[in-house]
Order: structure tokens, then sequence, then C-alpha cells
């Protein structure tokens, strides 16, 4: 087994990474950080839980650190779901000491020599690493995966963009709550309510977007070039983000032949069997009224993206629109990392 931490434990991300490494054939927790608000508890004494499945037993009893990698020891991977302003600061240090470090976080994110990876598109890109160790004398590294409406979408987009001409996509999210955490947004705020702005989301979607599709030439990234815009919002639904995509194509395509690259879109981790890669990525409805958070955040445990209502826009030429149904803490965050480091193990 390897060893592996959680920063940012206590957190809505780093409970669903403790949830999903429960029964994980390869990965055995042995340290979880918080804040200096937590250090020093028992992690069921500093945590407010909010899985649907109970705090795995072999964690209850486990006291929380401050994060800071002296504290963290014999530990081979740690997963970050720290605040961004505090990975800035902290998962360099991790890296420093010698561990591989898998970030949710947005703070190292767009660094050039920081692979920014969903292992079922640019797996390629994780040749960074090597170049980021030399670079910065690291003998750890740092990985991150995408935020969450941006992995969302890009699943859906990679094999579209692998088969046919792209040239404008638009985007309007309906995101889940805990997508801002646990305090990220007051009921008052969002019950019987929409909030039409996340902060600096639109910006993330875009920028990752493009560089997750780009090509990497052994050095860097080139982003990917087609035209995108985002509106993003805030919606009272607890899990799952929900997009309305909007494509135009630059030249003529037939509708069932995007639905068949979606359908049949199958890549690296599902080469590999990696355990916690869905057998189906993509998974196309056909019914009006889907995909819907509640039905469909679950579909593959919460690693499958699902879409629906795939169909031509009649007024605008070579142009078709869907709707995509991502979990943004499985799929989105915790899942994503998990799946990085899976990936990482089996063929580094
Ligand atoms: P959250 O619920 O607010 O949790 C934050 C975690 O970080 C808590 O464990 C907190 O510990 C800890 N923390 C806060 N300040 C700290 C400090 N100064 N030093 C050390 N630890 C500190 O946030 P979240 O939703 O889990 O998000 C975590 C990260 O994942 C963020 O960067 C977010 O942008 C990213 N992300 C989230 C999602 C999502 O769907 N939620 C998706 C993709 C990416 P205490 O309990 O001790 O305060």
């Amino acid at each position: 087994m390897v060893n592996v931490g959680i920063l940012g434990a206590t957190g809505m991300v780093g409970q669903r990474f403790i949830q999903l490494l429960e029964d994980h054939p390869k990965f055995e927790i042995t340290a979880l950080t918080a804040s200096q608000r937590s250090a020093g508890k028992k992690y069921q004494d500093a945590v407010t839980w909010h899985m649907d499945t109970p705090i795995p037993e072999a964690v209850e009893d486990t006291v929380v650190v401050d994060t800071d990698p002296s504290l963290v020891k014999d530990v081979e991977i740690v997963f970050s779901a720290l605040p961004a302003g505090n990975a800035a600061v902290v998962e360099p240090k991790f890296a420093e000491a010698g561990m591989k470090v898998a970030s949710n976080a947005s703070a190292m994110r767009m660094e050039p020599d920081v692979p920014l990876v969903i292992p079922e598109v640019n797996p390629e890109h994780l040749d960074l690493i090597e170049i980021q160790q030399k670079r910065r004398g690291w003998d750890g590294f740092i990985v991150t995966n995408p935020n969450c409406s941006t992995i969302a979408l890009v699943l859906t987009l990679k094999p579209i963009y692998d088969n046919f001409d792209i040239k404008r996509v638009y985007v309007s999210t309906m995101q889940a709550v805990s997508g801002a955490g646990y305090n990220g947004v007051p009921s008052m705020a969002i019950l019987d309510n929409l909030v039409p702005f996340i902060g600096e989301e639109e910006e993330k979607m875009e920028e990752e977007t493009l560089c997750l599709l780009g090509d990497f030439d052994g050095e860097n990234v080139e982003p990917a070039s087609f035209g995108l815009s985002t509106s993003c919002h805030r919606v009272p639904v607890v899990d799952g983000h929900t997009e309305a995509v909007f494509m135009e194509m630059d030249e003529e395509f037939e509708l069932e032949d995007v639905k068949k690259s979606l359908t049949d879109f199958k890549a690296l981790p599902q080469k590999l069997n990696l355990f916690s890669s869905p057998k189906n990525p993509i998974i196309v409805r056909e019914e009006d009224n889907r995909p819907q958070p509640r039905m469909d955040r679950m579909r593959e445990k919460g690693m499958a993206v699902t879409v629906g209502r795939l169909r031509e826009d009649a007024n605008i030429p070579n142009s078709f629109k869907y709707v995509l149904l991502g979990h943004n803490t499985i799929r989105g965050a915790a899942g994503a990392s998990i799946l990085n480091a899976e990936l990482i193990a089996e063929i580094m």
C-alpha cells in the first residue's frame, strides 16, 4: 500500500477524498491536515461530516495536524483540498519535501511547468513533471486537476475536438452549492433563488479548457484556439453541476456521428482499468428530461458525465447543443485527483 495524506481533510472536498479512499486497493490514508482551528483534534471532532456514508473507522481517531510538511511523515502522495491562497504557499513546500502533490486547488494550475490533467484527455501533459522537478530542484512534484465545471465540460469536448473542427463553444452553467465549500453560499442567499455570478469561475473555465485540449511539444503547452465563452451561475442543488453547451462547427457534420463519438469515447484510464476510472466516461441519454442532478450525478460512482438533449441548432448553420451533468466533488474534484494519482502510479 502507498501511504497518502489529505491536505484540507475537513472541507467538502477533503471529506470526499476520505470517502472515496475508504476501500482503495493501493492508497492508504495515514495523515490528515487542516487549519490551526482543527489541528490537534481527532478527525471526528474536527470535522462537520456531510457525506452520505459514515466517517470511515480507520480515520475517526486520526489526529489532524497543521498543514506543514514537517508534520506529515512517511507519506508518498498528498491530495490537496486546500483553499487556493493557502495552496499557493503550502503545496510547493510539500513537493520540495519530496512528496507527490495531487491538487484540486487553482493556485498552481496555470504554472507553465505544472501539469493540468484529466487522464482521459491529456495524459501526455504529465511529462511536464520531469521539467518541473529539474527547474525547481524538487524531488516531489505538483500535478493538478481542473476546476469542477471545466472537467465535466472538457470530458465531453475531447471526443468532439478530436473528430470534428470546432469553431466556437458557448457554455451556461448551473452549479451546485457544494462547489463553494460548506461555508461558501449561505442558505439565505440560495434557497428560492439563483446567483448569476461565481467569482473567477468563467476565467478558469475558459483558460483551463483551452490548456487541457492544447498541444504539448515536449516543453510547453500550446492552448487550443477555438472560441469559448462561458457564463456561470449558482443554483440551489447540493451536488452536481449542469451545463448547457452550444457548439458551432467549421464545417457540416452528422449529429449521429457526434453522438457516436461521445458514446464510444474511451481513453487511457479505461485501457489501464484504473480503480477509479468509469467504464464509460460519457453516458448519452435520449430522454428529453435528462440529465438531472438527483438522478444522474452518481452514474459510474460519480465519475461519469451524463449528456442529454443532444440536438441540432436549426437557427445557426453547422451547430448543435446539449446539456451535460457531472458530480462536482467526485468527478470534478476528489475523484479527479485520485484518478490522476492512479495514472501516475501506473505509468511513471
Ligand atoms: P472547504 O470546504 O472550505 O474546505 C477547506 C479546507 O481547507 C478545510 O479542511 C479547512 O480546514 C482547510 N483550510 C482552510 N484554511 C486553511 C489554512 N490557512 N491552512 C490549512 N488548511 C486550511 O473547501 P472545498 O470546497 O473543500 O474546496 C477545497 C479546494 O478544492 C479549493 O481550492 C476549491 O477551489 C477546490 N475545488 C473545490 C471543488 C468543489 O466542488 N467543492 C471542486 C474543484 C475544486 P478547517 O476545517 O480547519 O478550517
